[in-house]
């Protein structure tokens, strides 16, 4: 493979080292732009140590005639998909280039995605809850059904899914943790009991948790986890990830000076780092 020159589209934003962004997605998703080296080019603008790709699996639990290739990659270009960002590792030796999917949560469908999942050398597997009982929630076409629903009984569906989500073992980390309220739902009193049980519940399962600063760029605006989760999850002992959730390159480490605040604040003193699906940690970077 031949390197491509940086262009960063002028973008030059020095964010301090040791430190990774662990969720970008690329054009083969359907939904996103930018090719996979074009985010790793956006990582080493950005300062960043370590780029971890996390496409969207295929839409494994749905017949091949369903899958909307806007949604996510159809099953065919799923090697293409790890053989490219492994060969990229090789063709950019100064930054950390990790190899990872982000696996949609659907109850009863375990083994079909452990089958999908089981051929290739990941670093590290998302499990994200896209879905409460068929509803694609996240999805904007679909976000008006929130209208049915009271939102304290969705919150605590939800978090039972990804509770579950955590029990089946099949994820290391667990994808921007309260995206149910990516559209602004929240319920009238903060579940701060629901909050404290899915909290002993990840830690239980020994799952890591995503710091994901894609809901800043939402209506919600505020990072994934909110602060009163945040803090629930820090007391339960559980240990982060950070992800930007990037749907084009300019996203890359988008909003992660605003998180490690935040996370700073919350008390929070490491992030994971992954290999092969084994952890080791690096401390939270200092503010500057
Ligand atoms: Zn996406
Ligand atoms: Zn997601």
């Amino acid at each position: 493979m031949t390197r491509l020159r940086c262009q960063s589209g002028g973008r030059e934003v020095s964010l301090p080292g040791s430190l990774h962004d662990y969720h970008v997605h690329t054009y083969l998703c359907g939904h996103a732009i930018g090719s996979a080296e074009e985010y790793v080019l956006a990582a080493i603008a950005a300062g960043l140590d370590e780029i971890g790709f996390a496409e969207h699996v295929p839409l494994y639990w749905l017949p091949v005639r369903e899958r909307d290739p806007e949604i996510a990659m159809p099953e065919e270009r799923f090697e293409e998909y790890v053989r490219t960002v492994l060969d990229l590792r090789a063709s950019y030796p100064e930054i950390r280039i990790l190899i990872g999917v982000e696996a949609d949560y659907i109850p009863g469908f375990e083994e079909a995605l452990d089958s999908l999942l089981a051929p290739y050398p990941w670093d590290y597997v998302y499990g994200s809850v896209h879905y409460v009982d068929g509803w694609g929630f996240d999805n904007p076409a679909y976000a008006g059904s929130y209208s049915e629903w009271d939102v304290t009984e969705l919150y605590a569906r939800y978090f039972e899914l990804v509770c579950a989500a955590a029990r089946t073992g099949l994820f290391d980390i667990i994808g921007h943790l309260d995206v149910i309220k990516k559209w602004g739902h929240k319920p009238p009193v903060v579940p701060e009991k629901l909050y404290r049980s899915v909290a002993a519940e990840l830690s239980r399962c020994n799952v890591v948790v995503e710091a994901n600063t894609a809901g800043y760029r939402k209506p919600v605006g505020e990072l994934y986890p909110s602060a009163p989760l945040l803090r629930c999850l820090l007391d339960a002992g559980i240990e982060l990830s950070l992800g930007s959730d990037a749907h084009a390159p300019g996203e890359v480490g988008s909003g992660f000076e605003r998180a490690l605040a935040e996370l700073r604040q919350a008390g929070c003193a490491s992030l994971v780092r992954f290999e092969r699906r084994n952890r080791t940690y690096v401390p939270l970077p200092k503010a500057r």
